[in-house]
Formats: C-alpha cells, structure tokens, sequence
C-alpha cells in the first residue's frame, strides 16, 4: 500500500493537470460521471425514432440521470471511485437505503442508456448477427424471427416504465424484464434469474417512444428491429 501523505500529493497534482486539460473533477479522488455522445447522427435513426425524441432522450432524460448521480456520490468518495459497472453489481452492499435507492435510479439510467445509444444504428448499418450468436439464438429460440417475437412480447407487456433485455446467462441467451432503470447486472436487487450479461436492451419508458408513437409501444417495439446494432451486439457476445 502507498503511503497515503505522498498518494493525496500525486492525486492533487494529477487532479491540477486533469482540471488544465478541461475536465470537472468532483475532488481529488473521483471524476464525474459525463454524458457520452452519440455515434451517429440522432437524426439517422429515423423513420424508427424521431430525431426529436432523441434529442430530448439523450440531451435530457440521460443527462439528468447523470445529474443526479454525480450530486449523490459528490459525497461518497470510496463510491465515486469505482467503475459504473462495478457500482451497479455491487449496490446491493450499500447500507443506506436512500442512498441506494438514488444510485439504483440514476447509476441505473446512466448505465442503460449509455448501453441503449450503443445499441443502435441507422438502418443502413444495423447489420446481422455473427455466425456465433446466431448460433446461440437458434439454440435458444428456434430462429431469429421468434426471437424477435418473443422478445417484442415481453416489451409489450413489461407493465409501466422498464426495460426489455437479451441476456447471456450460464452460456445461454435468454430474455428478461427489468423495471424503472433496474438491469440485469444488479445483483441482489434484481431476481436471480434477471441477472446476466446484456447482449441487447431495449428502453420501453414512454418518453422513449411517446412523441411519435403515443400509446404504440408495440409498434415502436417492432420498429427498432430496423435499427439495432448487430455489430455491437457481437461484440458484447463475444466479449
Ligand atoms: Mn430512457
């Protein structure tokens, strides 16, 4: 272990530098949370989702989780040190249930919905599955096609503001539910057989889908299909 007088000397110093090159360190030991940029253009995603929802969804609803995450562990230094990641599978620790509660929300946000833009392109670059995955899908599901249905069911019928994912869990695929902004890397706060490694996610809350597509979710769900990222859905199989 480092001796912690020249430690806190270092991080100060690397904390002057970081503030020189542009970015806002909360203190010395942890760096906010910041809204990633999209890949494409919000605009490229139409005619499936609007440009407008988008722009609100990203710029908006996703900067104001972030928001709120980085006011709560503004004064939690040993939590604002660790991987967004990391804070998701290891929520269930913290002892404070209001605590929890806001980072369960709000870390839960961030993470979905840096997840969500990823998984998505124009149309023209959606892509397929590799040979892997669609391996795997056959395996669990008979075909792409009735993957696909069943997992725009569960969208459907996931009951008010959630999320629908593809998860691998145990070596196979499998598709789950979450509400509000839980996921599936929420161990202990999730159902067991909730947990597991996203492959796809889809956000089902009606600001995802309402200025277009008003009470549609069901159609909004089928539309998406166009615009999925196969690419970056391999890659998280694969990884
Ligand atoms: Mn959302």
């Amino acid at each position: 272990m480092s001796n912690p007088v020249t430690r806190r000397s270092i991080l100060k110093w690397s904390v002057a530098s970081v503030a020189i090159a542009g970015t806002t360190p909360l203190h010395a030991e942890s760096v906010a949370h910041t809204l990633p940029a999209l890949s494409y253009d919000p605009a490229g995603l139409e005619p499936f989702i609007d440009v407008a929802t988008m722009n609100l969804h990203h710029d908006k609803h996703h900067a104001a989780y972030i928001g709120k995450l980085n006011e709560a562990l503004a004064t939690q230094p040993r939590l604002s040190t660790i991987g967004l990641d990391e804070l998701m599978s290891t929520l269930a620790n913290i002892e404070d249930s209001a605590l929890q509660m806001t980072l369960r929300n709000n870390g839960g946000g961030h993470w979905n919905h840096s997840f969500f833009w990823n998984i998505m392109t124009p149309a023209a670059k959606s892509g397929k599955p590799s040979d892997k995955l669609m391996k795997a899908i056959t395996d669990s599901f008979g075909s792409l096609e009735k993957m696909k249905t069943a997992f725009t069911e569960v969208a459907i019928k996931r009951f008010g503001s959630g999320w629908t994912w593809l998860i691998l869990k145990d070596g196979k695929l499998k598709i789950t539910s979450t509400p509000n902004q839980d996921n599936p890397l929420m161990k202990g706060l999730v159902p067991d057989e909730d947990l597991g490694k996203p492959i796809l996610g889809l956000d089902v809350w009606e600001h995802a889908y309402y200025l277009h597509y008003q009470n549609r979710r069901a159609d909004y769900a089928a539309a998406w299909w166009n615009i999925v990222n196969w690419d970056a859905a391999n890659k998280h199989f694969g990884a």
